[in-house]
């Protein structure tokens, strides 16, 4: 008998919980067949308790890379050989790549925002005066990216301040970094050139709900919202009611998953098919857009 014993595919995939919604399965498998790469990136639906397993079979099954999203991302970390400072300074990891058997784990969410938000929206952050609201996990690995840019301020809004204070704490050896009350932004809106949200106010299935009062988006604002579902939210069509620049999260989740597949591949990724994949997967146009 004659087997083929050797795997060249690429396997991938993501692990969540729940992971059904994932749109990271379309995008990939659209970019490995626009690379040529024969593989497959497959949805993992991955309970919390059996993240440890899940993680070693990643070795023992020979996927090359993993992306690792909600409610995972922190957990992950104590399963892993080795983390990337971007892990390390965004206290979480949405990336593993597996070479032969050593697991690194990566954070391209930061790096992904900020090409994003540079490409579609703020091409110069240096000098910026930036207002960030929420300080959740997202918040960390956007705020790490940014400061690399040497904005001239960084302030961190949370509903829960403490939260801020902690997370503007953390980085003062990094830049001018501060947190506050989600009630103390009326007051720092005016001096700021980007308001981003991170919270997760407005994100389907509420999209009617808003981070912030929109009496306070001026002319000239950057408004940028990480969520991606809806594509627009409230937030950005205020922004734009408001004579705002606006930015969606779409082009956070195309960047991450670029720099994802660049790790895992080796060559550069083909964004503008990653882009158009999850452009179909919402049924809009770019016109839309
Ligand atoms: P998370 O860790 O759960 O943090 C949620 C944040 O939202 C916290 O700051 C929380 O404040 C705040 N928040 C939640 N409900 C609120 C409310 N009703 N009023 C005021 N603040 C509220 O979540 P995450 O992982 O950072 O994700 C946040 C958002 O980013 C989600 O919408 C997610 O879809 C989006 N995201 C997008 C991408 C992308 O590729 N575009 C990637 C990652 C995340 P407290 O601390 O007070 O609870």
């Amino acid at each position: 008998m004659t087997g083929n014993t050797t795997n060249t595919d690429m396997l991938l995939g993501v692990m969540g919980d729940p992971i059904a919604q994932s749109k990271s399965p379309l995008m990939h498998t659209a970019a490995l067949k626009a690379l040529g790469i024969p593989g497959a990136y497959v949805p993992l639906h991955i309970a919390p308790g059996q993240l440890g397993e899940a993680v070693q079979a990643i070795r023992t099954l020979g996927f090359r890379g993993i992306n690792v999203t909600i409610p995972h991302k922190i957990a992950v970390m104590e399963y892993l050989d080795r983390l990337d400072e971007s892990a390390l300074a965004g206290g979480a990891v949405n990336t593993i790549v597996n070479d032969n058997g050593v697991l690194t784990g990566y954070n391209t969410d930061g790096i992904g925002y900020v090409r994003s938000l540079k490409a579609e929206a703020a091409p110069e952050l240096a000098g910026a005066r930036i207002l960030v609201l929420g300080a959740g996990g997202a918040a960390r690995g956007v705020i790490s990216a940014l400061l690399q840019e040497n904005p001239a301020s960084v302030v961190i809004a949370n509903r829960t301040a403490d939260k801020a204070h902690e997370l503007a704490a953390s980085w003062q050896a990094a830049g001018s970094v501060t947190g506050v009350s989600m009630e103390e932004i009326a007051g720092i809106i005016p001096d700021s050139d980007i308001v981003i949200n991170t919270t997760s106010v407005g994100m389907y299935p509420y999209p009617d709900e808003l981070p912030l009062d929109p009496g306070l988006l001026h002319k000239g604002l950057v408004v940028s919202d990480l969520i991606y579902n809806p594509l627009r939210t409230r937030l950005l069509e205020e922004g734009l009611k408001a004579g705002c620049s606006i930015h969606g999260g779409l082009g956070m989740f195309i960047y991450q998953g670029a720099y994802a597949l660049e790790y895992w591949t080796g060559r550069a990724a083909p964004v503008e098919t990653m882009r158009q994949a999850m452009l179909e997967a919402f049924g809009v146009s770019e016109a839309d857009m």
